[in-house]
């Protein structure tokens, strides 16, 4: 069964840049955009800027063998299943930026971060659509006092690891890793 894709007609494919009707700098109208979406170059005053991509981060959170996952407030993907995480923001580790994240969206401590593995995505929010580097991490919850949903979370939900569909995952890069960790639960104990 190929999974629900949560963004019909959202353009994702062109990248930021289609956002970008005039140049930045001196507001001549429809600057040339290159190299498959990722250079804007003004002719008129020579303007350069390179849309990189934007790192995001999500984790599989274990608690006492359990997996903790969340339930989107928002679209894209509003009421699908989500791993805790986001954008990472500038000067800060990708570590730093999840714990930060999963703090704000559930209110829980979390450590022993692994890497699990990385996946491109699109994400297309108020209008744009970002590319993103998405990096998949496994951690723990020491406990889940004070657990509970806020920021971007409508819910969440603690499901045994071979109770995860991925199918039921907004993003595809979440899938992928969703796959790679059934793969890795299958060598190790979370
Ligand atoms: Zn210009």
């Amino acid at each position: 069964m190929s999974p629900p894709n949560p963004f019909p007609d959202s353009g994702l494919a062109q990248g930021p840049a289609k956002a970008f009707r005039f140049c930045p700098r001196c507001g001549v109208a429809e600057p040339r955009i290159e190299r498959g979406g990722r250079v804007l170059r003004c002719e008129h005053c020579g303007f350069l800027f390179f849309f990189n991509s934007a790192t995001a981060a999500g984790a599989f959170v274990f608690h006492q063998g359990q997996l903790i996952l969340c339930i989107r407030a928002k679209d894209p993907g509003q009421g699908m299943w989500d791993l805790p995480g986001g954008f990472i923001e500038f000067g800060e580790t990708v570590e730093d930026g999840l714990r930060r994240e999963i703090q704000e969206e559930l209110n829980i401590a979390t450590s022993d971060y692994r890497y699990l593995m990385s996946a491109p995505n699109d994400y297309f929010y108020a209008g744009v659509p970002y590319k993103t580097t998405d990096l998949f991490y496994i951690c723990r919850a020491a406990h889940v006092h004070g657990l509970k949903a806020a920021d971007d979370v409508a819910d969440y939900c603690l499901i045994a690891p071979a109770d995860l569909d991925p199918g039921r995952l907004a993003f595809a890069s979440a899938r992928a890793a969703a796959a790679a960790l059934q793969d890795w639960l299958r060598h190790h104990a979370p």
